[in-house]
């Protein structure tokens, strides 16, 4: 079995890749709608591809098709609590964001934050489930498994950090925080889960399929219930909709290459 070592240093490479999506932002100050829009139209389309490639199909494999659909509920109820949590958590981030520009914040960036803080918030909550699918495919010993699934993981963590970037560079806070707090947003909760995933199944086997069912539930949810709406409604229904179709195909590439 792999050790907790090799979990950690996976989980903090494919946790890291999130960084990159911030990366356009120290080349270009303003993105359009359209960039943006087509952005989380590629990142849900590289995580429905994931859910089903990476989660869905392995834990059918490895346990029930009962296991699988628990799960995947699973996954929408956990993210559904996440969300209420969020905005009692809206204090915790305003301290964090707090030291902006050295000038006082315009209007405009004070209500970008918390546009930027909800935004945020709901991106980086899926990011739990996606760790902990990696730790306890690990620890199940589906070691290939769970190398795929950090791969494609790391894929669309940076389309997630895209979306996570853009909003928070619009509060005005300098290019190398937002890097940083883009990269935490991936990194943190990913890494902390599949710590928690990867010890969660020494003590109890089998539960890879619900796990993955988890992940996969949490990552379609948080497509539909967020991504697809902030991709509309700004007139580029049709790029992120034909962004979203190559995300998708994207990861199918990946999978018959790696697979
Ligand atoms: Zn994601």
């Amino acid at each position: 079995m792999t050790d907790l070592q090799t979990v950690l240093l996976v989980t903090v490479i494919a946790g890291s890749a999130t960084g990159l999506g911030a990366l356009p932002l120290f080349f270009r100050k303003r993105f359009s709608h359209r960039t943006y829009d087509s952005a989380l139209g590629l990142a849900a389309g590289i995580m429905i591809a994931a859910s089903v490639f990476g989660l869905i199909l392995p834990g059918l494999e490895d346990g029930t098709l009962r296991e699988v659909i628990f799960g995947v509920f699973l996954g929408r109820v956990a993210l559904l609590v996440g969300n209420r949590l969020i905005p009692h958590l809206h204090t915790h981030y305003l301290g964090l964001f707090g030291e902006g520009p050295s000038r006082p914040r315009t209007d405009d960036e004070t209500s970008n934050l918390r546009k930027a803080i909800l935004i945020g918030g709901a991106i980086t909550l899926h990011n739990a489930p996606e760790g902990l699918a990696m730790g306890v495919a690990f620890a199940s010993g589906l070691e290939e498994v769970a190398f795929f699934l950090a791969i494609i993981i790391g894929i669309q963590n940076v389309p997630d950090g895209f979306a996570f970037a853009i909003p928070i560079g619009e509060t005005g806070i300098s290019n190398p925080r937002v890097l940083l707090y883009t990269t935490l947003s991936g990194l943190i909760p990913q890494v902390l889960a599949a710590a928690f995933g990867f010890g969660l199944v020494s003590v109890s086997v089998g539960i890879f399929p619900i796990a993955a069912g988890f992940a996969a539930g949490a990552m379609i949810a948080v497509v539909f219930r967020e991504m697809v709406p902030m991709s509309h409604g700004h007139g580029y229904a049709d790029a992120a909709t034909m962004a979203f179709l190559i995300g998708f195909v994207i990861l199918l590439i990946v999978e018959e290459v790696l697979g």
